[in-house]
C-alpha cells in the first residue's frame, strides 16, 4: 500500500513512495534501449522512436518510466490489485509544466493516454495497455489559507492529506471516506463522504480547478473564468483534461466530532435497517449515518451503524439517542473522537492490492421488497466476502440543482454498494460472478448509479446516467477534447 505522507510543501512530494529527488536522480540515468512499441489513441500498434522518447524524457523534470526500469511496476500497480496493465510509457510529472509536456507528446505521437491521481478507480482506469500513463502521484503538498477558508490541493494528493491539513486549523471540506483515496478521481466525479449531507459533495466545494486541456493548454476553470468547463468538472469526471489542482472552500468543523460504530447482531439486521431508513429521514445535517453488514474474517457477521456528528457535541448526544436505544446493540464505540482519526478508521480494511469487485447504485426509497433481497442474497452469500453498504446521502447534496453541476443524482437517499474484496487471485472469477448475481435482484430498486464506482458499464448506460445533463457534457467534449484524448473515465463521446 502506498505510504501515505503529509506534507505541506512540494520539496516533500514523493513519487510512490520514493523521495522525489531520488526519483529525478535515476531517471536522469535511465538509458533508452531502442524504439518502442506502443498503443494508439483508437487502438492498434504505433512505434514510437527512441530519439521521441529521449526528447520526451530529457522535457520532463519527473522520471518517465518503461517497463523493466527501476520503479516501473510499482508505479503501474493501483488500489485494485485484479488491475494488471503494462503502459508503455509512465511520465511521473513533478508539476503541471511535466503534465502539459505530457499531453504535448501523446497528441503528437497519437497515442493512448491513462490519467492517474490517487489511483482507486475500481475499474482501472488510471492505467492502461500500452500507451502513455499520465501518473501525477508526486504532485503532492496541501496549503490551507485558515483566513480565507480555502484549501489549494495538487492533482495527486490524497484525502488523508486534505483532512489533516484543514484539521490543523479546525477546517473540513466533505472528502470520501478512506484517506489514501485520491482527490482528483474523487471530486471530479462527485465525492461523498461524513460531511456531505452538511456541505454538499466535494465538487460543491470547488471554488477552482487548474486544468490542462487535451490540447495542451493550462487553463482556470471557475464561476469567474471558464465557466462551462466549471460546470463539466463538477460531475463529469476527467472527460476534459487533466486536473492539475483544485481549490476547495473549507468550513467551520471540528476537531473532535462524535463518531464510530454501534454494533448489532446479524440476527438483527431487518429491523435495524428498517429503524436506519426511517430515522435517517429526518436526521439534522450534522449527522452522517453508514449502514453495513460486514463479516470479518472468522467472525460471524454483523450490521454496523456508523455514527458521525459533526456539530456540537452535546447537541450530538441528544440527536443518536434514539440509535442508542432502540435495540441492543453488541458494541456501542460512539465517542468524541479527532474527525481525522474516523476519517482512517476504514484505511486498513480497503487497503491496496487485495483484489476488489463492486456493484452500486443510488436508491431514493427503500421498499420491503429491496431489503428482502438484500437479505436473501447476503444469507446465500458462499463466500462471505461480500459486504454491503447503504451510505446516506441527502441534506445539502439534495438542495443543489441537478443542473447546477455535471452531477445529476441529487435526489438520492443512500448509495447501496455491494463489494467483494479477497486476496486469492485464483477466486476472482467466482467472487465477481457471485457478486454480479447478488446484485441483479437489487438493481431494479436503484435509480442510476455513481460513475465513481461503476466498473465495465456500457456507452447506453453511461448516457442514460448523465440525465438530461449529457447533451450539454457533449458541447463540452466537442469543445476541449473533440479527439478523445481523455476516454479512460465515465466517456462523454464527442459528436
Ligand atoms: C477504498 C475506496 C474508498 C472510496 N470511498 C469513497 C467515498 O467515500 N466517497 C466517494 O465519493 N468515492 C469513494 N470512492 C470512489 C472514488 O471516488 C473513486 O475511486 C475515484 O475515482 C478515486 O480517485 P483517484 O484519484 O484515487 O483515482 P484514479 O484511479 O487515479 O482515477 C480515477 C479516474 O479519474 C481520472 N483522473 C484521476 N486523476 C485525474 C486528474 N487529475 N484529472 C483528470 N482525470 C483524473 C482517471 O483517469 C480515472 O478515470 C472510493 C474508492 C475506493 C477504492
Amino acid at each position: 500500500m502506498q505510504r501515505r505522507l503529509f506534507v505541506s510543501s512540494l520539496l516533500g512530494a514523493a513519487a510512490g513512495g520514493i523521495p522525489l529527488a531520488r526519483a529525478l536522480a535515476a531517471a536522469a540515468a535511465t538509458p533508452i534501449a531502442g524504439d518502442l512499441p506502443a498503443t494508439r489513441l483508437a487502438g492498434g500498434e504505433t512505434v514510437l522512436t527512441r530519439s521521441a522518447v529521449k526528447d520526451f524524457q530529457a522535457g520532463l523534470r519527473g522520471p518517465l518510466l518503461l517497463a523493466g526500469q527501476d520503479g516501473y511496476d510499482r508505479a503501474r500497480q493501483v488500489w485494485n490489485g485484479m488491475i494488471d496493465r503494462r503502459p508503455a510509457l509512465i511520465a511521473q510529472c513533478s508539476g503541471p509544466a511535466d503534465v502539459v509536456r505530457s499531453v504535448q507528446f501523446a497528441r503528437a505521437n497519437d497515442l493512448l493516454v491513462a490519467v492517474r491521481s490517487g489511483g482507486h478507480s475500481t475499474s482501472g482506469q488510471s492505467v492502461c495497455d500500452g500507451g502513455l500513463m499520465i501518473d501525477l502521484s508526486a504532485m503532492r503538498g496541501v496549503r490551507v489559507d485558515p483566513k480565507a477558508k480555502r484549501a489549494w490541493v495538487p492533482g495527486g494528493a490524497l484525502l488523508g492529506e486534505l483532512d489533516r491539513e484543514s484539521q490543523l486549523f479546525g477546517l473540513a471540506t466533505t472528502a470520501g471516506t478512506v484517506s489514501h483515496t485520491g482527490a482528483a478521481g474523487l471530486t471530479l466525479g462527485g465525492g461523498f463522504g461524513r460531511l456531505g449531507r452538511r456541505f454538499g459533495l466535494s465538487c460543491d466545494n470547488l471554488v477552482s480547478v487548474d486544468v490542462v486541456t487535451a490540447d495542451g493548454k493550462f487553463l482556470r476553470a471557475s464561476n469567474d473564468e471558464n465557466r462551462d468547463l466549471f460546470w463539466g468538472l463538477r460531475g463529469g469526471g476527467g472527460n476534459f483534461g487533466i486536473a492539475t489542482g483544485f481549490e476547495y472552500r473549507l468550513h467551520e468543523m471540528g476537531p473532535t466530532i462524535l463518531g464510530g460504530p454501534l454494533i448489532f447482531p446479524f440476527s438483527q439486521v431487518r429491523e435495524v435497517l428498517e429503524f436506519f431508513v426511517e430515522f435517517a429521514a429526518t436526521a439534522p445535517d450534522e449527522l452522517n449515518i453508514d449502514c453495513a453488514i460486514v463479516a470479518p474474517p472468522g467472525a460471524k457477521p454483523m450490521v454496523v451503524l456508523e455514527i458521525c456528528y459533526s456539530g456540537d457535541l452535546a447537541k450530538g448526544e441528544k440527536v443518536i439517542a434514539p440509535i442508542r436505544t432502540f435495540s441492543k446493540p453488541l458494541a456501542d464505540q460512539v465517542k468524541p473522537m479527532p474527525y481525522v482519526k474516523l476519517q482512517t478508521t476504514a484505511d486498513a480494511a480497503n487497503a491496496a492490492g487485495r483484489n476488489y469487485y463492486i456493484k452500486s447504485g443510488f436508491v431514493e426509497q427503500v421498499v420491503p421488497e429491496l431489503l428482502d433481497n438484500l437479505l436473501a442474497g447476503y444469507s446465500a452469500d458462499p463466500g462471505r466476502a461480500t459486504i454491503v453498504v447503504l451510505q446516506q446521502l441527502g441534506g445539502a447534496i439534495a438542495r443543489v440543482r441537478t443542473d447546477a453541476t455535471a452531477f445529476p443524482h441529487r435526489g438520492a437517499k443512500f448509495d447501496l454498494l455491494v463489494l467483494g474484496g479477497w486476496d486469492d487471485a485464483s477466486q476472482n472469477e467466482r467472487h465477481t460472478a457471485w457478486i454480479k448475481s447478488y446484485w441483479a435482484p437489487l438493481e431494479p430498486y436503484t435509480r442510476g448509479f455513481y460513475f465513481n464506482t461503476s466498473v465495465g458499464d456500457s456507452q447506453e448506460k453511461i448516457r442514460a446516467n448523465f440525465g438530461a445533463n449529457y447533451p450539454r457534457l457533449v458541447k463540452l467534449k466537442d469543445r476541449y477534447d473533440p479527439a478523445n484524448l481523455f476516454h479512460l473515465n465515465a466517456n462523454v463521446q464527442p459528436s
